[in-house]
């Protein structure tokens, strides 16, 4: 029987050769040093925060060649696969503005010349190539049933070896193609199994774009190519999309460099052409005095969701992320602080090579307080409106009632050279000028903040005065002049030098006089600046607050 003959009964009914799927996906006709890049997630239903930045990688690298991202689904580990899982990684990943060239666009269509891009539909490509090994001599069909496995593992873990189908424990290689056809006819279960041509012992230099040349030991294990339901391994599978699909640079988490070796052997074995290899190192967290990898298991912030649904903007989490991304980009965003992330230019090599980058919340808050505060009104009424329309319902309705009314309030030390920064998210939105509105002033359990005057007659006596003067159409300087009348009056100090230098002489300052206004319309004693405040609220409205006391 030849080997061609033999390949047949192992994996019968694939449809083409491996020559067919060569000449179906022929070279792109892309531009010297183009990348082709794909970001490769498994439909598990989680966005991660590590999965944002590495399809950011992805995208970013392709598109600053002027090259080709894709989007491969990586689903042959079925039993990981959640219902709505590729829309779910799509839909996420677009509302961070991450779309992709080619791939699927939904659960059932998808774009691009070299798909299908979910590797469960490709069932029929891993077969033909595992057929073209068996022919080879270089893949085998492997029997070891679960308790053989178990059994091999754990003697494996008592005498301290390395756990794995290799050397002594690979004891199907040798089995004679008559020997395998009569199990197969006796209804046997079986997989296909590597003949790796490795040895342990051997070292191999590879070669990674982020941590440079290392050494590492050769693959001697027979990796399992294709499964006993036909379906092939993430190894397997990865390699040979990778080259159909004619990758050139494969950017991943450092948690796959140990498969490097693999996945240059089987690229050697199957006489395909290796892209390159980027690995980065993960985000990781400070457990304790504990550096560990961010843990979707323990730490609620790897998803990202727990950003959007605080409502931090997702062009700060970006920003962020490229800070990461690049080491020199923060230097550039100090710049540049209008600028746009296409604008930078990031290098494999200023990605960090470390064991991890700490992901550091405080700084992603700022660089979002930040961003917030360049915002426009009309941006910051839109986004907070966009915020509220699906997280808070009350919020919602104010804006929708007073759109124009809370743009001014968005306006307070806004759209000038050193904007407030009072928003981290927009979740923070609320707190700040809930007390604008008489539907949440006028129903909350009112705390009031007093200062250095709390006693109520006197607050009186502060608030009728300056009530009789207030006019609403003051300019800023009349306005405060006005508080200062207030305080010759009522015997305070309008001028701060003179209060300085004989405070006995008052009962206390102008600045205790308008933090005494300032708490009566608000209750806080630290607000942004008083005189818009009042001029937005408006006469009437202040009377009101001044009334309530
Ligand atoms: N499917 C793998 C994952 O879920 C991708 C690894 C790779 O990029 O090769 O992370």
């Amino acid at each position: 029987m030849t080997n061609k003959e033999y390949a047949d009964i192992l994996l019968p009914g694939v449809k083409h050769t491996w020559e067919e799927y060569e000449k179906m996906y022929p070279e792109r006709n892309l531009p010297e040093g183009a990348m082709v890049t794909r970001y490769a997630p498994s439909p598990t239903g989680f966005v991660h925060i590590g999965a944002l930045e590495s399809s950011f990688f992805d995208k970013k690298f392709a598109k600053q060649s002027g090259g080709v991202c894709y989007l491969r689904i990586e689903d042959t580990d079925q039993e990981r696969s959640i219902e709505n899982g590729i829309s779910s990684i799509i839909e996420s990943l677009k509302s961070f503005n991450i779309t992709f060239d080619e791939g699927p666009i939904s659960e059932t269509e998808e774009v691009g010349n070299y798909g299908p891009y979910i590797q469960t539909k490709r069932a029929d490509i891993y077969r033909a190539y595992a057929k073209r090994l068996i022919e080879e001599d270089k893949a085998y069909a492997s029997f070891l049933s679960k308790e053989e496995l178990e059994k091999i593992r754990e003697e494996q873990m008592k005498s301290k070896q390395r756990i794995g189908i290799y050397g002594r424990y690979a004891k199907d290689r040798n089995l004679s193609k008559e020997e395998v056809i009569e199990r197969i006819n006796n209804g046997e279960k079986f997989i296909i199994r590597i003949k790796s041509p490795g040895s342990f012992f051997n070292k191999i230099k590879v070669t990674d774009l982020v941590k440079g040349t290392m050494e590492m030991p050769e693959n001697d294990i027979d990796e399992v190519i294709i499964k006993s339901d036909g379906i092939p391994t993430y190894h397997f599978a990865s390699v040979i999309d990778d080259h159909l699909m004619h990758t050139t640079h494969v950017i991943r988490g450092d948690e796959w460099l140990s498969s490097l070796p693999k996945h240059i052997q089987l690229n050697e074995m199957l006489g395909f052409k290796p892209p390159k290899y980027v690995h980065y190192a993960p985000l990781t967290k400070n457990d304790n005095g504990t550096i560990r990898k961010l843990s979707k298991r323990k730490d609620p912030e790897a998803a990202v969701s727990y950003f959007t649904e605080a409502g931090v903007p997702r062009e700060a989490i970006m920003l962020y992320l490229a800070t990461v991304a690049n080491s020199n980009f923060e230097g550039w965003l100090d710049q540049n602080p209008n600028g746009n992330i296409d604008d930078f230019t990031f290098d494999f090599k200023k990605i960090p090579s470390s064991s991890g980058t700490l992901f550091d919340l405080p700084k992603l808050y700022n660089i979002s307080k930040n961003y917030i505060s360049r915002l426009t009104k009309e941006e910051v009424y839109n986004r907070t409106l966009d915020y509220a329309s699906k997280y808070d319902e009350e919020l919602k309705e104010l804006l929708l009632k007073y759109p124009d009314y809370s743009k001014e309030i968005f306006n307070i030390e806004r759209e000038q050279k050193k904007p407030r920064k009072d928003y981290e998210k927009f979740s923070d939105v609320k707190g700040q000028i809930w007390y604008m509105y008489d539907e949440l002033f006028n129903k909350e359990d009112k705390s009031y903040e007093w200062q250095s005057i709390t006693d109520k007659d006197e607050i009186k006596n502060i608030l009728n005065s300056y009530i009789e003067i207030y006019s609403e159409s003051d300019d800023k300087e009349t306005w405060f002049n006005k508080i200062k009348e207030v305080c010759d009056k009522l015997g305070y100090a309008s001028d701060m030098k003179a209060y300085k230098e004989n405070p006995d002489n008052f009962k206390g300052s102008v600045a205790d006089v308008s933090t005494v206004i300032r708490v009566a319309v608000t209750t806080k004693s630290q607000t942004p600046d008083l005189y818009e405040i009042l001029r937005i609220l408006g006469k009437e409205k202040v009377k009101e607050r001044f009334n309530l006391l």
